[in-house]
């Protein structure tokens, strides 16, 4: 008998809806939104996506050279010349064939922006909310295909591997539910929840990374975590609103408490050094002062340039009590981004049969150890229409049925012991935010594993808040024991000196 589907995709922000969109017509795929189907990361992206596609005025090679450096040179160079060869396509494509609406200037060419770490302007983006003209034209694109499902409020929570495909058991509005699939995509995105403090969506809790780990999935530097220098100090809330890279593009100042510009003591780029090194940065001027108050000076720009380019994060401030043409925005670091995650090849293949990743919650390698603003867009794009090649070729060869009875799911079990979610993360930023701090790691490790374990063999009955608190204790295992592998080896490194 023929699986319920033929992929099982998890995820419906850009990387779960683009690689849905590269399937043939006759595939059936079936996406899955953890809650609603716009509330993901991508919805939430602003200064743009970062691609060649200005060839007078840029290089495929310098785009390469650009993210190499700001990865450390730790990137995959494989990986990251596909991205940077192929993505240009990808990106156009989103504006002939889905609609996406670039900004454009008045002879109607695509007009790039510059963020930290280009050497060139080549950010194309739809003024300060990118990611939610992308995200909502693919949507709608997908939509609008017949051999593609979508379930809200679906979140896959395991995948059991049964002969040609997987049994994917999942929690639809808190229901159990069990159908068949052939091949899964994780396209399940971050992991800031493990965090107090984060620009990430309420879904970025590292489901799909725990299950392909419990799988036995290669995992690969989850201990590589971005913390973006300038999100919106709020006073409240744990979601923080992000104050785009591409303020810092047009010009906008960085100062200290004293109101004080300050960058250009640390580092020549001054404010468009990348994130990583502006994160500490500030982190290094607030140990100098004394204070951790932080502004970003956009005001020079006058409002009329502000409000048409930000119009966003203009209206977001305001309501916060911020005019940004008038007063300058208050920021401080917090987690944004993950560069590591389910190990993948450049189809997005992972170390487990049938079983796909694709955006961020995977590892390409292409990002090195510090992400370059804007190629998370393209990362996802690229690799995610990549894992379409691998798994349509499978398709036409290989039979695909799943073997054994449909499993029964029980969610009967306990009510959770509430607090682990806090602890988790405050174990996380004391152990590693801008820099790590080895011994809170040591100690935090020993308490994240007394938690997971709880989680796990408590009895607890199966809902999403279950599952979220499980992942974001098995992700925080598995960042803190990598972060004290990575000392023992810089100290081994250093002993044979
Ligand atoms: C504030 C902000 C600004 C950003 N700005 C930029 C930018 O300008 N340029 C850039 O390149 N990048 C930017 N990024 C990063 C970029 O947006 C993300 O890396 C990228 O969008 C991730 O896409 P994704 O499809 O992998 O994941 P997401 O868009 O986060 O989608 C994840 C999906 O997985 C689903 N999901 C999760 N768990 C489960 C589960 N258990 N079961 C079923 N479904 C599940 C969710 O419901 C969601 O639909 C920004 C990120 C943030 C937070």
């Amino acid at each position: 008998m023929k699986n319920d589907y033929d992929v099982l995709i998890a995820g419906s922000g850009v990387a779960g809806l683009y690689a849905a969109l590269n399937f043939a017509p006759d595939v059936r795929v079936l996406v899955l939104a953890k809650k609603e189907l716009t509330l993901c990361n991508s919805f939430l992206a602003q200064g743009g996506v970062a691609a060649v596609v200005d060839k007078e005025n840029d290089d495929f090679r310098l785009h390469v050279a650009d993210t190499l450096i700001a990865g450390g040179y730790k990137n995959d160079l494989r990986s990251l010349e596909i991205l940077v060869n192929e993505g240009p396509e990808d990106v156009l494509r989103l504006a002939k064939e889905m609609g996406v609406d670039f900004d454009r200037d008045p002879q109607h060419h695509i007009s790039m922006t510059l963020e930290g770490g280009h050497s060139r302007r080549r950010i194309l983006h739809h003024k300060d909310s990118t990611g939610r003209e992308i995200t909502e034209k693919l949507l709608a694109a997908a939509q609008s295909r017949p051999n593609i499902t979508f379930m809200d409020h679906a979140q896959l929570m395991n995948l059991i591997p049964a002969g040609g495909g997987f049994w994917a058991e999942l929690l639809v509005a808190e229901q159990p539910k069990v159908l068949s699939c052939s091949y899964c995509v994780l396209c399940t995105g971050g992991i800031g929840r493990v965090y107090p403090y984060t620009t990430n969506s309420a879904i970025a809790t590292g489901d799909g990374i725990t299950l392909a780990y419990e799988l036995g999935a290669r995992i690969k530097n989850l201990h590589l975590v971005q913390f973006h220098p300038t999100a919106f100090a709020a006073a409240h809330g744990r979601e923080r609103f992000l104050i785009s890279e591409a303020v810092r593009g047009e010009g906008a100042m960085l100062l200290n408490c004293h109101k004080e510009r300050f960058m250009q003591n640390y580092d020549e780029r001054g404010e468009l050094a990348p994130r990583d090194v502006v994160s500490r940065c500030i982190m290094q001027e607030a140990a100098r002062t004394g204070s951790e108050e932080f502004y970003l000076d956009i005001r020079f720009r006058g409002e009329t340039f502000i409000k048409n380019r930000f119009p966003m994060i203009y209206e977001r401030c305001l309501e916060e009590g911020v005019d940004i043409t008038k007063d300058l925005i208050p920021v401080f670091p917090c987690q944004h981004y993950l560069m590591g995650g389910i190990d993948v090849n450049v189809y997005g293949d992972t170390t487990v049969d049938r079983l796909y990743a694709a955006g961020e919650c995977s590892h390409t390698g292409v990002h090195g150890l510090n992400r370059l603003a804007s190629n998370s867009l393209l990362e996802a794009l690229v690799f995610a229409r990549r894992t379409t090649y691998d798994i349509s070729r499978r398709m036409r060869h290989e039979v695909s049925e799943v073997v054994g009875p449909r499993p029964e799911m029980s969610t009967e079990g306990q009510e959770m012991h509430p607090g682990h979610r806090t602890a988790i993360r405050q174990i996380m930023q004391k152990a590693w935010f801008v820099t790590p701090d080895y011994d809170a790691a040591r100690e935090g490790l020993t308490q994240a594993e007394a938690i997971l374990e709880d989680l796990r063999s408590g009895g607890y009955a199966l809902t999403t808040d279950w599952v979220e608190a499980k992942s974001l204790a098995t992700v925080c295992t598995i960042i803190l024991r990598e972060l004290l592998e990575e000392q023992e080896k810089k100290a081994r490194e250093t002993g044979r000196e």
